[in-house]
Formats: C-alpha cells, structure tokens, sequence
C-alpha cells in the first residue's frame, strides 16, 4: 500500500496524516503576491507547490476550495509597520491610479501562472476588497482587549496576548528576542513595544488609499487581510494555511495572534511553508540586481541567463526538489532540468512506438505504487520524478529488445505517466520541446559526431565540422568534460 497522504506541519513541526476538519471538505488558503512588479522565481514556487497540493488534494475525491488573496493594500516597504506603501510608491513614481497599477501586474501575473500551469484557485479575493471585514476584526480584537489606539492607529498588544497564549508558537521565537530583532523601530514608532503590529494605520499624506473608519482615515495592518479573507472564505478554523517560508514571521505569527485573540484559536490546522530560492547561492535580492522576473526567463532577456527557457522548464526545475528544500538556480541546473524533462517527453512518446509482447518482464505497477508513495510524503515530487526516470529507463530498455511488455502493460505505463507527470505534476507535453532545446540536441549529436570522428584520427571530418560551425557564428572549445559550444563571440 502506498500509506496515507502526510503532511509537514510547520506548527507541530512534524509529518502529519492529512484529516481534514470536515471531510470531504477541505478549506485551503494561501497567501498570494502583492501586485506591485513583475512576478519572479519567488513567486512561481508558492503558486506551483501548493498547485500540486490542490491537484492531489483533487485526486483524492476531497472537495476542495482554495483560497489565494491578492494583496493590493497595506503591505509596507521592508513588511514594516513604517514607510510607504508598495502599491501606493510604484503608482505615485508612475502617475498612475494605484488601482490601475493593481490591474496591470495582477493581469500579468495571471498569464505567468497559466504559462506555468498552475491551475486557478476558487477565490482570488482582495485586501481592498474586504476593508469592512477587517475593521470588524480591529473591532472584535478591541473588545477582547489585545488591542490599543495610538493617535489613531490601533496595534496588537503582543505582551498582554503573550501571557494568555503563546506569541511565536509557530516560528519558534522568544519574545524577549524579539525585543532586540525589532529594536530599530523603537523611538520613531507610536507602539507601545516595538514588537506590537498595526491593525489599522492612521493615512499621513503619502498614503494616497486610505478609508474611513471608527479611529482614522487610514489603511488596514498588511496580516489582517489575511485572517479577514480566510475567516471569510473558509470559516473561522481551516485545514491548511499555505505560503513562502518568508512569510512565517512576522506575517503568520501574527495571523495566528489575531485569529486567537478573536475566537481563542488557531486559524488552521496545518501550516504549510516553502522554501526559498537562491541564485548561485545568494539570497535574490533587488539590491543584489539578481532578481530575474518568470518574463525575463521566458524570453531569456537578462544577462545573467545564458539563453531562454520554457515555462514547463521552470516547472519541472521546481519538483526536482522537494519544497522544504532551498533551491538554488544556475544555468547549468536549469538546462539539467530541461534535459530531464526532454527525456522524460522522449520516452513518453516512444510508448506509442513499442510493440506488446506477449509476456512482461517487469511489473509496471510497482513504479505507480512507489510515485504515489512518494507523493503521500508530503508532496515528496523529486522522488516521483526519480521513479518516472526509471519507468523512462524501463521504455527504452524495451525499445532496445532488452526488456518487455505487454500491449496492457504499455497502456498502463502511459496511464502512470497521464497521471503523474501530466495530472499531479501539472507538466504541460505540448510546451516541452521548445526550438532552444531542439537546437541544444543538435549540437550534442554534432559534437558527438565529431568526437567520433576524432577517435578514428579522421582530422578532416573533425576539421570540417569545426569550420561549418563557426560559418554560423558557433564556436567548439574543447575542454576536459569534452567539447563544449558556444554562440558568438
Ligand atoms: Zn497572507
């Protein structure tokens, strides 16, 4: 049996048998981007990982309603309680309405997620959209008395929460070292202790949205979106919270603080987090000016790429590692990706080539036993994509007359596939062989006749290939791994 679907829980820590709270109804939210510039590899791992939760989720009958916010207020430069607006600077640096703003990179958004694959959620709500419902909740939380005003603004009351429940449950922080983490902010701030949040933000004259409310003209705290929009949609306890390993403090600690502070508990019952991505082994960073927007790798338009690459390559890139896992991008692991990937589409399309025979020698369900093993461990997709490897292994085996399998049996493993590369893992077959990688096979074929050519001392045949080659502006540097090609130059 390939076991029961587990999950990590970032709250207790560990691997957990999924049961949802009401079955077979599963309320997941995740928390989405804030629309104020192109989306970049940060962003296609949040929405691809937890797209292979909704599809498997799918897959096992439940009845699923995913949740993904659009944050288009109140998420402030540095996610502070101080300072300007993302939406609201990029709109004023522009001379645009905020909103038009919001539309352009929303829109934009979208295409990068449909390129990618990743399926649409059922409610895309907006923090803008749901200004009533949190008031409400500045409301509720007042009453309690976790909450204070301050010349006009209002803040959660960590220290007097922290003494009924436990502030920093989820990532693991003291409050005490929170003190020392946010002591910057202390002096300029009109919170009681510098570790308090904004509920709700009085409007000063650079905040350019701003609503009315009982206290202020102002804006909501950026983490009461969140608790609004998923009280909202999905009730006010859950299944699974969902997002970007970045976005565990302050921005779910203080979710959580919020839902307890209302309802005296947690919002959801499994928190689920990513990892983040690093480029040559380097945090992205704006400052850094290695961010590269899922545009930008599309059209292979930024200089620190070596030439363009597919959506579904992005994709599969991803799954070959588990979510958990930092991921780090170079060129050479994204063609590595792309090789696999092409390998795997090869294989698959040699299926409609084999001829059944009468006996097989292999088991071919034992591959879909082991993948859905895999995927029941939370999610683990570089494992899955290990055993569709060996089925594509199996396929060539088979091809080549050294293994075999019945006409049942080759039908079965094209159903492996169907299900677990094109189903759950969300890979697109037409997008998968692009001209890039047509071209980069051309080349090893070249070379390799090349490398033939050599062995057998026929210098002419070498030569002449080299000087075709550089007719066309491609140049062969042979180097210890062998004879390497470049464009140009
Ligand atoms: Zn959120």
């Amino acid at each position: 049996m390939a076991g029961k679907f587990q999950i990590y829980n970032t709250l207790s820590r560990k691997k957990e048998v999924f049961e949802p709270l009401k079955p077979p109804f599963v309320g997941m939210y995740v928390c989405g981007p804030t629309v104020y510039g192109d989306a970049h590899l940060g962003h296609a791992r949040p929405a691809i990982t937890f797209d292979i939760l909704f599809r498997f989720l799918k897959y096992l009958d439940y009845k699923v309603r995913y949740v993904r916010n659009i944050t288009d207020v109140g998420h402030l430069e540095n996610d502070a309680d101080e300072g300007e607006d993302k939406i609201s600077k990029k709109a004023m640096l522009e001379q645009l309405e905020p909103m038009e703003v919001v539309k352009y990179f929303t829109d934009r958004y979208h295409e990068n997620m449909d390129q990618l694959n990743v399926l649409h959620p059922n409610i895309e709500p907006t923090a803008s959209g749901h200004i009533i419902e949190q008031i409400e909740l500045v409301n509720k939380i007042l009453e309690k008395g976790f909450a204070y005003e301050s010349e006009g603004s209002l803040y959660f009351d960590v220290e007097k929460y922290n003494k009924t429940f436990n502030y920093g449950k989820l990532s693991g922080r003291k409050i005490e070292d929170l003190l020392q983490f946010t002591r910057a902010l202390s002096g300029q701030s009109d919170k009681r202790n510098s570790y308090d949040f904004a509920l709700w933000k009085k409007a000063d004259d650079r905040h350019i949205m701003h609503w009315p409310s009982p206290w202020s003209e102002g804006y909501p705290g950026w983490h009461l979106e969140c608790s609004a929009m998923g009280k909202r949609y999905l009730g006010e306890k859950f299944d699974i919270h969902g997002g970007g390993i970045d976005l565990l403090f302050p921005h779910h600690e203080c979710e959580i603080a919020q839902s307890n502070a209302i309802s005296g508990h947690d919002p959801a019952k499994y928190w689920m987090h990513n990892n983040l991505i690093t480029i040559g082994g380097q945090k992205m960073g704006k400052s850094l000016n290695n961010f590269i927007t899922l545009n930008e790798f599309f059209s292979g338009e930024h200089e620190a790429l070596d030439k363009a690459c597919s959506p579904m390559t992005i994709r599969f890139f991803m799954l070959q590692a588990h979510y958990r896992s930092t991921l780090d991008f170079s060129n050479e692991a994204l063609f590595a990706a792309e090789k696999g990937m092409n390998k795997l589409m090869e294989s698959y399309r040699l299926l409609d080539e084999l001829k059944g025979s009468e006996k097989s020698s292999e088991d071919v369900l034992v591959f879909k036993e082991r993948c859905m093993q895999a995927i029941n461990d939370d999610l683990n997709t570089p494992i899955v994509l290990a055993h569709l490897f060996d089925l594509s292994k199996l396929i060539n085996q088979v091809n080549d007359g050294k293994a075999s399998l019945s006409s049942e049996d080759i039908q079965k493993t094209r159903e492996i596939y169907n299900l677990f590369l094109f189903e759950l893992l969300g890979i697109r077959l037409e997008t998968a062989l692009t001209e890039s990688t047509l071209a980069d096979d051309l080349m090893d074929k070249i070379l390799e006749i090349r490398q033939e050519a050599k062995n057998r001392k026929d210098y002419t045949t070498a030569d002449q290939i080299r000087k075709g080659l550089e007719q066309l502006n491609i140049h062969i540097k042979d180097t210890k791994e062998g004879a390497k090609w470049v464009k140009g130059k």
